[in-house]
């Protein structure tokens, strides 16, 4: 049996940061000041295990109050935080090491500029996804967050000039779909002199190159597998889009967390078997699938 991990699989650069950031105040770690991580580090249990095991705690907000004026230092991770976390913060004398994804920090600036200048804010993501809570934080949560064409139609108001963002790890089809949808809603209305309606609308694709920029490769790779196991932590908003993508392209792919979770039934008269997996999914976890494929198919 062929067992092959996708080259284009793995952390993106900007989880490589985070995650190196983290090493780097644990390596500096001094006695007296405990390093901590706003919420999980990455989704995947498996980094978050191997982070944990070098000293780095977990916490939540709700904990700032007991590690207030402690010397810790709280490290905020690639999907970014709201304003409110860094205030809060700051009035427990806590040191905050911002590892906040610059792609990220981006979306929030580009978000507040619009929200200054009176639009109404259109999120395209899921509202209580840690990047989409960062920036309803940023414009004091006046803004409106759909997932699907349906919601869209349900909740924007379309007599206000508009602006429509996506959470950075979405699915640009569907983002596609439902800026189409609106602008087209719009004509619609314009046409119809009856109703007062928005003559500005924007749509701003910032759907990370990370998480598009792959779909394309893993498509091809899936396509040229028998198998696909496909490693992702079930939180993983991208791990779902590019499974997705693999799935479409080849229907026996399939998706674990763990390799324990590996049916031996899926590999049946399978000779060329394909590993690929999310922007938050190790390389070195990728490898020890390989070989507990290998070693026990
Ligand atoms: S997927 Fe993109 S936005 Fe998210 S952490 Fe990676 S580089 Fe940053």
């Amino acid at each position: 049996m062929n067992v092959s991990i996708d080259k284009f699989s793995g952390f993106c650069w900007g989880v490589v940061r985070t995650v190196q950031i983290a090493e780097d105040q644990l390596a500096a770690k001094r006695a007296d000041r405990n390093v901590y991580v706003l919420g999980h580090i990455i989704h995947n249990p498996k980094e978050i295990e191997r982070l944990a095991d070098k000293g780095l705690e977990t916490i939540t907000v709700n904990d700032f109050d007991r590690l207030a004026h402690t010397g810790a230092k709280v490290i905020i991770r690639a999907h970014g935080e709201p304003p409110a976390t860094y205030r809060k913060a700051w009035e427990c004398g806590i040191e905050i090491i911002d590892a906040t994804c610059p792609v990220v920090t981006k979306l929030q600036e580009r978000v507040r500029k619009f929200w200054d200048q009176g639009y109404q804010v259109v999120i395209f993501g899921k509202k209580d996804h840690a990047e989409v809570l960062g920036v309803r934080g940023v414009v004091r949560d006046e803004c409106v967050v759909i997932k699907t064409v349906e919601e869209a139609l349900e909740h924007i108001q379309l007599d206000r000039k508009t602006v429509l963002f996506s959470q950075t790890t979405m699915d640009r089809p569907t983002f596609l779909l439902v800026r189409d949808t609106l602008k087209s809603r719009i004509a619609e209305l314009v046409v119809d002199t009856m109703h007062d309606i928005a003559t500005e609308f924007h749509a701003k694709d910032t759907i990370c190159g990370q998480v598009s920029g792959r779909e394309a490769q893993l498509s091809k790779f899936a396509a040229d597998q028998d198998v696909v196991i496909f490693v992702a932590g079930k939180a993983s908003s991208n791990g779902k889009v590019l499974y997705n993508v693999a799935k479409a392209s080849n229907p026996k792919t399939y998706f674990v967390e763990t390799k324990e979770e590996i049916d031996p039934l899926w590999l049946t008269d399978a000779t060329k078997v394909g590993i690929s997996g999310a922007t938050s999914t190790p390389q070195w976890y990728m490898e020890e699938v390989r070989e507990f494929v290998m070693t026990n198919y």
